[in-house]
């Protein structure tokens, strides 16, 4: 046997004797003769792993050098059982939020970027899009019905209820309830019922009026046995007769389903794809982008006209503007609604960041600025658009911003790289989540930041694969962010987030155009189940409840 063999035969396995021979000059030159491999079975791995290796640090520092096994020995006897981690209830295996994991991607821009009355897609969105709905369904009641209705009473549970009241969910339901929808809702009329809650509204259905307030609005059961996390019911009664009940769900970036729900039925897509690896083959076996192919998509799942769609983007592209412009207007000193007294620094920021002597420094200084402005208007609870949610729309408008007013890039390449960022949301609402109920704000932040990513890389003519590599890495920089909004105000830590979603996607854009684009090792795909998992394992207490996090550790005084 030589003398290598012998000395790769003594150490733990896979030790070569380079390291061995290494450790025995310098022990602090290679760890791994410090650490055993074998992690037995119901050990923690990492309180494992550490104690071998401070274990095998310990005997180098005292000279004395237990052998591998003894090691392990000491170390399965020191390191305590894991605890079991609670997670959130399992989602019920009949929403179609879950189901729809199989088959090709349907969904279409005009259901993904919508426009609301922030400040958060699910909490007020998407109850406000379910009391519209009920108050639709009531009205086609047959009369004789009608006529014996008494009240409307919402009931929110769940996360609903948790965080509610900051998100300003009751104003937003009631809004429905009264015939008002999220795009043309002014926001007035919702500052109205914060500023003088007990207004009541007369309701009409059919003969009947209906008198309506926040009264009855009620916040209900926080835990429980919820299909969704964001479940609620609204009720049409006749004293205690229930004349109709309708159970519904906000599934993330404003989308709802109902008890019993089925999707619309839509015409297949052009480019059928269920996975960014099947989205660009598309594209490139047909020397295309991936902002074609989802126009193609679009103009058959829809039937709509090209003009149609880009009509569409055009509007969704000017709101963009629009937020960010009306953010940076507001004056310096102005105070958001709520009890953190949170102080507006858009403005601010913008105007000392414009004076920083270098380019860099200004660049990525305005950039934050104009995520902080598009975030601050969803704080106020103005109207802004899900991208994919509230709580992140600050993200996307900031990129689409720099483009449109300071690089003035090709109008054309921005409209097919919002094409290409929906296709990002498709696909991480399609596998993973955009809820922050469902997984925290790595599917709220962390999917805006990856569509933002996908949005510059496309504008920027980048190919298929660098659009995919600029989405994955700033998805993946965002994986494991917990949701912990502070008072339960869509404003601690979420504005600043939004900063950070928008300046990492733009350095997710520059490593990918960089890079040499195939040595990139994680593809996109990978690291949407890496999403979908790491929402499944989280503790509830990080899924927008406000019971850990920041929310608990800040005081409010
Ligand atoms: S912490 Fe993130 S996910 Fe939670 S409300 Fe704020 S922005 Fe949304």
């Amino acid at each position: 046997m030589s003398r290598n063999k012998s000395e790769e035969s003594a150490g733990t396995p896979g030790t070569t004797a380079r390291s061995r021979h290494a450790s025995a000059e310098d022990p602090l030159a290679d760890t791994r003769p410090l650490i055993a491999k074998e992690i037995p079975e119901g050990v923690d791995r990492r309180g494992f792993l550490m104690r071998t290796a401070v274990g095998g640090a310990a005997a180098v520092m005292t000279g004395c050098s237990p052998s591998s096994d003894e090691r392990t020995a000491k170390a399965v006897a020191t390191t305590p059982a894991p605890a079991p981690a609670p997670s959130a209830p399992p989602l019920a295996a009949d929403l179609d939020v879950v189901k729809k994991e199989k088959g090709p991607v349907l969904t279409t821009v005009d259901e993904f970027y919508k426009v609301g009355p922030g400040p958060s897609s699910s909490h007020t969105i998407g109850p406000m899009r379910i009391t519209y709905d009920f108050y639709q369904r009531c009205t086609k009641l047959p009369a004789d019905k009608l006529a014996t209705a008494t009240k409307l009473q919402v009931n929110l549970f769940g996360s609903l209820s948790a965080t509610g009241k900051g998100h300003g969910t009751e104003r937003a339901a009631l809004a429905g309830l009264v015939g008002k929808e999220p795009a043309t809702v002014d926001p007035k009329f919702l500052d109205g019922l914060r500023d003088n809650p007990d207004q009541v509204f007369p309701v009409k259905l059919g003969d009947k009026t209906i008198n309506v307030s926040l009264k009855d609005v009620i916040y209900d059961a926080t835990k429980g046995d919820f299909k969704h996390p964001n479940t609620m019911t609204v009720k049409l009664l006749a004293g205690n007769a229930v004349l109709l009940e309708q159970e519904y769900y906000s599934v993330g970036g404003g989308f709802i389903e109902w008890k019993g729900y089925t999707p619309p039925k839509k015409n297949p897509p052009k480019y059928p794809f269920a996975t960014m690896k099947e989205l660009r083959a598309h594209a490139d076996g047909n020397k295309t982008t991936i902002g074609k192919i989802m126009l193609a998509n679009e103009m058959s799942i829809a039937g709509r006209t090209e003009p149609e769609v880009y009509a569409f983007i055009d509007k969704i592209i000017n709101a963009m503007v629009a937020t960010v412009k009306s953010g940076l207007s507001m004056p310096e000193d102005d105070v958001l609604p709520g009890p953190i007294k949170l102080h507006s620094k858009a403005a601010t920021v913008y105007k000392r960041a414009m004076d920083d002597k270098f380019e860099a420094d200004r660049g990525i200084g305005t950039l934050s600025a104009f995520a902080l402005a598009a975030s601050e208007e969803n704080g106020r609870g103005h109207l802004v658009i899900t991208a994919p949610t509230g709580g992140s729309a600050g993200v996307m408008p900031a990129l689409v911003y720099g483009l449109v007013e300071v690089r003035k890039v090709d109008p054309q390449k921005i409209r097919e790289g919002m094409l290409a960022a929906a296709a990002i949301g498709y696909l991480c609402k399609h596998h993973a989540t955009l809820s922050a109920a469902e997984g925290g704000c790595q599917a709220e932040i962390g999917v805006a930041s990856s569509m933002a990513a996908a949005l510059v890389a496309t504008a920027y003519d980048a190919d298929s694969r660098v659009v995919e590599n600029a989405a994955e890495s700033a998805l993946e920089h965002h994986l494991g962010m917990t949701c912990d909004p502070v008072a339960g105000y869509v404003q601690v830590p979420c504005i600043e987030r939004c900063a950070f979603g928008a300046v990492k996607a733009w350095t997710a854009y520059a490593i990918a155009s960089n890079e040499i684009a195939s040595r990139h090792r994680i593809d996109f795909d990978a690291t949407v189940m890496a999403l979908a998992q790491t929402a499944k394992d989280m503790n509830s207490k990080y899924k927008e409840t406000s019971e850990a996090g920041l929310a608990l550790s800040v005081v409010l005084c």
